[in-house]
Parts: C-alpha cells; sequence; structure tokens
C-alpha cells in the first residue's frame, strides 16, 4: 500500500495469524482477512439482521449488512485521508457486526440475562468466537484465522474479568494501551453511520419527522444550510442532501482533529499509537453535536413505543428460545447438540446468536405455537 504513515499498521510488522500460514499471493494480508470475512456465514447473515427495525418491517431499512458497508466506506475514506492501512479498516469494518444477536440491542440485552450465571453474552466478544472459532471453512482450523491487528480492531471493549482470558489480545484492556488508529476510527466510522441512517430510517418509518429533528443542532445547522442553497427542495431530498452533509461534516471533523491529535502528541510509530491516549476523536464542538444527536435519536426513536413493542417481543422471542433449549438440549441441532455436551449455556448462546430475525421468529413459533410444526 503507498505512502502509508510511519504510524499506520504495516503488514511487516503483523503480529500474524493464530495459525501460521503462507503469504497470500496477490493480495496483502488485510485484504485477506477482508475477503475471509466476505465469504463467511456469519457476514451473510448480516443481510437479516436489524439494529432498530426488524427485518420485515420494510425493504428499504438498513439491515446490518448494509449497515456494515456503510461503516466500511466511511472507514476508508477516514484511513486514506490519514495515510492509514486502508485494508486493514475495511477488514475491521466489514467484521465488526458479526457477533450480533438477531433484534438488534434489545436481543443482545435478552441473552446477557440469560447467560448471567454461564459467563454473559457481549456481542464484541462474539464477533470474536466467530472469527476464531465457529465459522467452519477451513481443513487446517477453526474459524477464519484473521490477523492479530484485525481481531484487536473487532474487540472494541472487553470486561476487566474477561480480559485475563483473551491473552495478548486482552492485555490492553488491563494495561490500558490503546488499539491501533485504523481500530480507533473504525469505531467512530461505526457512530457516524448508526446515528445518521437511524436518522434516514427514522424519517423514513414516521417515527420520527424532520420539525422534531430541527431540537439536534447538527441536523438544524446542516438542513439550514441546504434550504438556503435550495430554497425550493423538499421531502425526501431535503432528508437526503441533509444527511449526506452530516456524514460529510462528520468525517471531515474527524479527519482534522485526529490529524491534530497526531500531530500534538509527537506520534511517530505505531507503539506510540498505542501509548498515548485515544487519538481518533470530534472536535470538541462536533463530539457534543453528535452526543446531543445520540441524545435526541434514544428518546425520540429508540424509546418510541412502536419501537418498543418490537423489542419487547424480541426479548421475549430470546428469552423464550434460550429457555426451551437448556430445558431440553435435544431440541437443539444435532450440531448444537454435540457442542452443549462440552458447555450448554454456551452453544444455546451460539445457536440463538447465529439467528436471523426471521430465523428466530420461525423458530420460535416452530417451538411455542400449537397447530405449527
Ligand atoms: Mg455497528
Amino acid at each position: 500500500m503507498a505512502d502509508l504513515a510511519p504510524y499506520a499498521v504495516s503488514e511487516s510488522a503483523s503480529r500474524g495469524r493464530r495459525h501460521p500460514e503462507a503469504q497470500p499471493a496477490a493480495r496483502s494480508e488485510y485484504q485477506r482477512d477482508r475477503d475471509r470475512v466476505v465469504h463467511s456465514t456469519a457476514f451473510r447473515r448480516l443481510e437479516y439482521k436489524t439494529q432498530v427495525f426488524v427485518n420485515h418491517e420494510g425493504d428499504l431499512f438498513r439491515t446490518r449488512l448494509t449497515h456494515s458497508l456503510e461503516v466500511a466506506q466511511i472507514a476508508r475514506t477516514l484511513a486514506r485521508a490519514l495515510r492509514l492501512n486502508e485494508d486493514l479498516a475495511e477488514a475491521i469494518a466489514l467484521s465488526h457486526d458479526l457477533g450480533h444477536t438477531p433484534f438488534g440491542h434489545a436481543g443482545q440485552d435478552a441473552l446477557n440475562a440469560c447467560m448471567r450465571d454461564y459467563g454473559g453474552f457481549e456481542h464484541n466478544l462474539q464477533s470474536l468466537r466467530i472469527v476464531d472459532l465457529l465459522e467452519e471453512r477451513y481443513g487446517a482450523f477453526d474459524g477464519l484465522n484473521l490477523t492479530y491487528e484485525t481481531r484487536e480492531g473487532i474487540l472494541k471493549h472487553c470486561s476487566q474479568k474477561k480480559a485475563p482470558e483473551l491473552g495478548e489480545l486482552g492485555r490492553r484492556f488491563l494495561d490500558g494501551t490503546q488499539p491501533s488508529l485504523e481500530a480507533q476510527l473504525c469505531n467512530l466510522a461505526d457512530e457516524i453511520g448508526y446515528n445518521n441512517h437511524d436518522v434516514d430510517d427514522g424519517l423514513r418509518s414516521g417515527l420520527i419527522t424532520v420539525d422534531q429533528l430541527e431540537e439536534a443542532g447538527i441536523w438544524a445547522r446542516q438542513a439550514a444550510a441546504v434550504r438556503e442553497e435550495f430554497p425550493s427542495l423538499s421531502g425526501r431530498r431535503l432528508i437526503h442532501e441533509t444527511v449526506r452533509r452530516m456524514i460529510n461534516s462528520l468525517a471531515v471533523d474527524l479527519i482534522e482533529e485526529t490529524g491534530r491529535n497526531i500531530a500534538a502528541a509527537g506520534i511517530r510509530t505505531l507503539h506510540d499509537v498505542r501509548g498515548a491516549s485515544p487519538l481518533a476523536a470530534f472536535s470538541q464542538a462536533m463530539h457534543a453535536e453528535h452526543k446531543a444527536l445520540k441524545h435526541f435519536l434514544r428518546i425520540n426513536l429508540y424509546q418510541h413505543y412502536q419501537v418498543l413493542r418490537m423489542t419487547n417481543k424480541a426479548r421475549r422471542i430470546v428469552t423464550d428460545l434460550f429457555g426451551a433449549f437448556k430445558e431440553d438440549p435435544r431440541l437443539l441441532p444435532p450440531q448444537y447438540q454435540v457442542m452443549a455436551k462440552a458447555d450448554k449455556p454456551r452453544a444455546i448462546a451460539d445457536y440463538i446468536a447465529g439467528m436471523t430475525d426471521r430465523y428466530a421468529i420461525r423458530e420460535h413459533r416452530r417451538l411455542f405455537a400449537v397447530g405449527e410444526i
């Protein structure tokens, strides 16, 4: 990759893969990681998993798949502008949501509650578990055998309790060091992605309105600029032009502020990046606006009664499924029955976490609805 900054992740300094493999012939190591993720089963399942809206509610809402593609696009832009490793940023972004349960955060919270006495459930750790263990695609090893740097980026958070189990990968959660800039930026690309598409999907669904959004400074500022430039614009075009500008202003601000932070901290190497405080950041003013937008979405969209009705149902579906399988693991598909012999609750969590929204709904019907088979 041409002209990387000296503090970018470079393939020649990679900490490698858990199972050593020959170098790829025509790709970089991080391109290979990306390709492995794109070809995985967990990646294809993202098409039928949702964050706020359940998959069958409409064809135009984001799914985790389209969200992951949007995050990858933003992350690549950020990485290229800062002369970081774009292939690595893309690989991290495309895998960042692999471990999500069906039904977004409601599903994860329910599964975590079911797993309370058995080590809990956390989607970041589950993403890592998928790429390290659960994908079955290679003769020589379990999982996808991704590079250390991609795995580090996938593991955004980790509790102090879990970190020691993860060896080298968990160490930074104990010693307070940071991941690569590519990983730090993917986190913020994720935030830019979901806040803005939740505005778009929220408006499309009719659960929030353009008038309400005037409360959110970042929307109000960009919408005013759009109206000034295009006084006759209305409807979808006004919304899309405003959202487009919000994404762009956040990305540009993030690139500039991160560049300033790198210079101010005198960062010269990747080692410096790991030892410094987090470098990827929005400016203070943008951070405040972005936070206000998140707050707006929480109050007006995520806690909207129609969304709460769905999340409540989602919680019930996940909890019922877990309870039924725990009571009688013979109801599990055969491969999970084998896994359940070693660790029953974890095998059930793996099975449920892998379900798409519609599969979970169907499975619930099969197990609980009288008259269904
Ligand atoms: Mg995400």
